[in-house]
């Protein structure tokens, strides 16, 4: 592969990440959240926290309360 054709793929590559985060933000705006598990999400430092996430569509959303905690085994 030459240079333009790295070139080339790797913008149509790009294209194609933000088509599908377009898409992602889409889907979870039609979601109701109705089905949130409570996860260990890696955040943007690269630290993983705690969250309550849609188990459908992966949005994040919310904090998970003590009892939540409790009940997925987090704290005793
Ligand atoms: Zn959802």
């Amino acid at each position: 592969m030459d240079n333009k054709n790295i070139k080339k793929t790797k913008e149509e590559l790009t294209k194609n990440i933000k088509d599908s985060e377009e898409a992602l933000k889409e889907l979870r705006k039609k979601c109701k959240h109705s089905d949130t598990v409570i996860k260990n999400v890696e955040l943007e430092s690269s630290t993983f926290k705690l969250r309550k996430v849609c188990d459908l569509c992966g949005e994040h959303v919310g904090f998970p309360t003590n009892d939540e905690l409790k009940d997925n085994g987090y704290m005793q």
